[in-house]
């Protein structure tokens, strides 16, 4: 007998094969032991939940967040709406530092808390699994502040997290530029590669440029972390040809690939990370389409930060990408979904309804997938399955 069957779901979106939804109408699934165990007609199982009218879907997968931070940027919010640039305000000492503080001043404690109360948040919104990135350290002791907090968090809650070091993710103001890149070199990838999965470089103009940020990935790999890249997100600064020299397994925000970048990502497989919650923070409108068109497989996530994304709910970011970036609903759907698992390595485990996969699960108070952007705003998710078992229910 099965430990759990979900009946009659109104759309049963398998995302198999992959490039589908693979809709099943009116069709069952069962978990046992944590995994997906039978697909389609109905099996006795020990409980049973009847989704006559809903969805039944992968749990979503959020592939770039900043989750853990101290302090907020209300500040720097109301000074954008009046006109100031992310660089004009990160040049008056705000922006990415302002956190940076914030975070060095907070305790190991106080950040785990903290981001306790969002990974709930989430949780509600339908995320099963969500990478995580360290950044506001910049130094050694915060950094691995950072990555401890991930690792007790992924002990303590359901969501499955995957930790990146993102140690190159601004310059530390006590230090200079070369400086502190042979640190991260020499000592913080080292120490830092025993708790992360990828190593991720804030590739951008006036902060690591694309040679430096090659020898930081580089660097990376050597001890086993797999690149990840923010790249092209306030300019065209090389991320995308980088991505695709080095075969990331993902290149972020993508708002301005060069031509020639967009060829090497496609040669080297790398995926397209878009982050449409900063779209609509910044103001940006990346060329989709471009991307699309070279048969680039396109991921999204929250970019969940203090600064340009303050979005950690999947079924407004999924709106916001069709709104904004035009993906339809289905390709929004496969976004945050298989191509989120593949974009973290993870896609032979989850981010399809396929017998053997983690039961990562949700159950949603919509009869079609289309009505997950259209309801802009409203949680339409009821019930959250997390390795089979229910997480977050009504
Ligand atoms: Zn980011």
């Amino acid at each position: 007998m099965e430990d759990l069957s979900i009946l009659n779901a109104s759309e049963l979106i398998t995302l198999n094969p992959i490039e589908g939804l693979g809709i099943l109408k009116n069709a069952s699934i069962s978990i046992k032991g944590g995994k997906i165990s039978n697909i389609g007609l109905p099996k006795l199982a020990k409980k049973e939940i009847d989704a006559k009218g809903k969805v039944v879907m992968p749990g979503f997968i959020d592939p770039h967040t900043h989750l853990i931070f101290g302090g907020s940027r209300a500040n720097e919010f109301e000074l954008r709406i009046k006109g100031k640039t992310y660089e004009e305000i990160a040049n008056c000492g705000g922006g990415i530092i302002n956190t940076v503080n914030a975070t060095r001043e907070a305790s190991e404690k106080e950040l785990f808390e903290s981001a306790m109360g969002r990974l709930n948040y989430a949780l509600c919104w339908g995320t099963t699994t969500m990478e995580v990135k360290s950044g506001y350290g910049l130094s050694l002791r915060d950094e691995l502040k950072i990555l401890k907090v991930i690792k007790k968090l992924n002990d303590a809650q359901p969501i499955t997290l995957i930790p990146t070091f993102l140690g190159a993710h601004e310059i530390p103001p006590e230090k200079k530029k070369g400086e502190y890149i042979q640190e991260l070199i020499n000592e913080m990838i080292p120490k830092a590669s025993k708790f992360a999965k990828f190593c991720d470089v804030f590739c951008e103009k006036g902060v690591f440029t694309k040679e430096e940020a090659k020898k930081i990935l580089q660097c990376g790999l050597k001890f086993g972390l797999k690149p990840k890249i923010h790249a092209d997100e306030l300019s065209s600064s090389g991320g995308s040809e980088l991505a695709g020299e080095i075969g990331a397994i993902s290149a972020d925000h993508v708002v301005y690939p060069s031509f020639q970048g967009i060829k090497l990502m496609k040669k080297a497989e790398t995926i397209a990370v878009l982050l449409p919650g900063t779209c609509l923070f910044l103001g940006h409108k990346p060329s989709v389409k471009k991307l699309i068109d070279a048969g680039i497989p396109i991921a999204i996530g929250s970019d969940f930060n203090p600064g340009s994304s303050p979005i950690l709910s999947m079924p407004i970011i999924i709106g916001l990408a069709c709104i904004l970036l035009k993906l339809t609903p289905a390709q929004a759907i496969i976004a945050s979904t298989i191509n989120s698992a593949y974009a973290l390595g993870l896609g032979n485990r989850i981010g399809s309804l396929e017998l053997g996969k983690d039961a990562d699960i949700i159950i949603l108070n919509v009869s079609s997938y289309k009505e997950i952007p259209y309801w802009f705003g409203f949680n339409p998710v009821q019930t959250v399955i997390c390795r089979g078992e229910p997480a977050c229910l009504p």
